[in-house]
């Protein structure tokens, strides 16, 4: 071939090849977008998710479009995606088969595909995951593959981050607890996030030990003033105890009244973990309760707790002439609360009824203990630019595009960055959240808010139903939201949310949304 014809077959295989790919060529696209569906479908909670047979499906099917189609423009995603499915298969099976199956599609993602904008993400959960599972020296290998191999991605401060924690023992510096019928929360207060394994141990009767749930810190040390032993006597946690277990694990212990199910999350700034215990009591045993306490024709009352945002020292969003979200908050939900506690059988809480800090773990404790049938927290949204404005409403889950996950940073007073570090760990506790009804609820919510609003005060601008990685929505067991009532940081809106008659406006219909919530349940 001379070599005129050798460059004009050359050029004519580009466009031939340009064109392919236009025209849907990549074979990888159709078999990601199929699998990707499919994923969606199994992410709305539902027997199916409870299931890890389920999340390994989901996995190889992501898997083929690697294996398939390696140069797909998908092909990374997919491999992801494999990750991804393995760490919720993972959530829910014990063996470390899950585990090893997530960190093998990280790491094959990393090395196939250096230059993808997933890759650091990739390398470090993949670091995440070892970590947990107590394998440190595994997961400082793929830190420091974090900050050699994608130098620009944004988990390296992250990687950074959990490399100076690596081997620094945490402090643990206290306990604190809440306790509801059937149901505690015990937050262990941390110098920093370290790795911990949860353990359940039986009742001993020889050595006059109930059963117990126990959670191994690693590497840490008990900190200086804390409490050693904390009684509870709530009828199901007796107290719990903080103990050097071995030089390099700090154990606490809930001993119980009995046996109980349990589930344990951290969050960060400042680091904490959540231990819940419930009571794992049949439900018929629940309804004898029920009819003793409430007498055999009683209806069990529709129960809702109100959450104000923000308050105390913790002022939220500041708008103009020094108007304060937390102040906007409580009004809002003051008046709600009157409104439904007309309702016959609803019986209504506020988490904070003054000027008054809370944790965002106390306000989903309240809720829990309370046995709440929804929870609303209240809010106003804020932004770096005044012309934002507009209603939007939120339900909790894992993953969020960049702006739910600012507004979400904002709203747990952390860092965005502590939120990708978080994620994989709130796929977790969002398999136990009422994701479905929560999903319903926010709509009811906002639909309620833009059309009364709209007849009311004029136009609103509907920012939608959206998911977010919120601390406040975390750890809740009943439908749970947060709604942005409008931007405290917008000129008109603001002028707005400092009028009482708007205030009101809002608060009926708030009401209106969680009625036909309620409804919708037959509540
Ligand atoms: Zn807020």
């Amino acid at each position: 071939m001379t070599r005129e014809r050798r460059v004009a077959l050359g050029c004519l295989m580009v466009l031939v090849l340009a064109a392919a790919v236009g025209a849907g060529g990549d074979p990888g696209i159709p078999l990601y977008e199929a699998a990707r569906a499919r994923y969606r479908a199994l992410d709305a909670d539902g027997p199916e998710a409870r299931n890890p047979e389920s999340w390994r499906a989901a996995a190889r099917r992501f898997r083929r479009v690697a294996d398939e189609a390696p140069r797909s423009a998908k092909a990374d995603d997919a491999l992801y995606m494999v990750g991804i499915c393995r760490e919720r298969a993972a959530a829910l099976s014990a063996g470390p088969a899950d585990r090893r199956a997530a960190v093998e599609a990280y790491d094959r993602l990393a090395r196939a595909y250096r230059d993808s904008r997933l890759a650091d993400d990739a390398l470090f959960r993949a670091g995440r995951i070892l970590e947990g599972a107590g394998d440190r020296a595994g997961a400082r290998r793929f830190y420091e593959r974090v900050l050699r191999d994608t130098p620009s991605g944004d988990m390296v401060g992250a990687a950074r981050r959990r490399l100076r924690d690596l081997d620094r023992p945490t402090a643990v510096a206290g306990v604190r607890r809440w306790s509801g019928p059937r149901y505690t929360r015990v937050v262990v207060d941390l110098g920093h996030t370290v790795a911990y394994q949860v353990g359940e141990l039986p009742a001993d009767p020889n050595a006059k030990r109930p059963p117990r749930i126990f959670v191994d810190l690693r590497p840490a040390r008990v900190g200086r003033g804390c409490e050693r032993c904390v009684a509870v006597g709530d009828g199901l946690v007796r107290r719990v105890r903080v103990a050097q277990h071995d030089p390099d694990t700090v154990r606490v212990v809930l001993d119980l009244e009995e046996p109980a199910d349990h589930r344990v999350f951290p969050l960060e700034g400042p680091a904490r973990l959540v231990i819940d215990a419930f009571s794992s009591r049949s439900a018929s045993e629940d309804v004898v309760a029920r009819v003793l306490r409430e007498g055999a024709a009683g209806r069990r009352p529709f129960r809702v707790v109100i959450d104000p945002g923000h308050g105390g020292k913790d002022p939220g969003a500041l708008g103009p002439g020094g108007l304060k979200e937390k102040d906007v908050t409580l009004a809002i939900a003051r008046e709600l609360a009157s409104l439904l506690r007309e309702r016959e059988g609803w019986e209504v809480r506020l988490t904070r009824d003054r000027d008054v800090y809370l944790s965002l773990e106390e306000r989903t404790a309240r809720a829990n203990a309370f046995g709440a049938d929804l929870f609303l927290s209240i809010h106003a949204n804020a932004s770096p630019s005044r012309r934002a404005r507009g209603i939007e409403t939120y339900y909790l889950s894992p993953s969020s595009d960049r702006a739910a996950r600012r507004l979400a940073a904002l709203e747990n007073r952390g860092r965005e960055e502590d939120l990708a570090e978080m994620e994989h760990i709130l796929a977790d506790v969002v398999l136990s959240a009422k994701v479905e009804d929560s999903r319903r609820l926010a709509r009811a919510v906002q639909e309620a808010l833009v059309d009364e609003l709209a007849r009311s005060v004029g136009p609103v601008r509907d920012l939608g139903v959206k998911q977010g990685p919120f601390y406040v929505l975390t750890g809740a067991v009943m439908p749970a939201v947060l709604v942005e009532t409008s931007f405290i940081t917008h000129p008109e809106e603001s002028r707005r949310l400092r009028d009482p008659a708007f205030r009101k406006r809002v608060a009926q219909a708030l009401a209106k949304g969680v009625e036909a919530f309620a409804r919708g349940r037959g509540g």
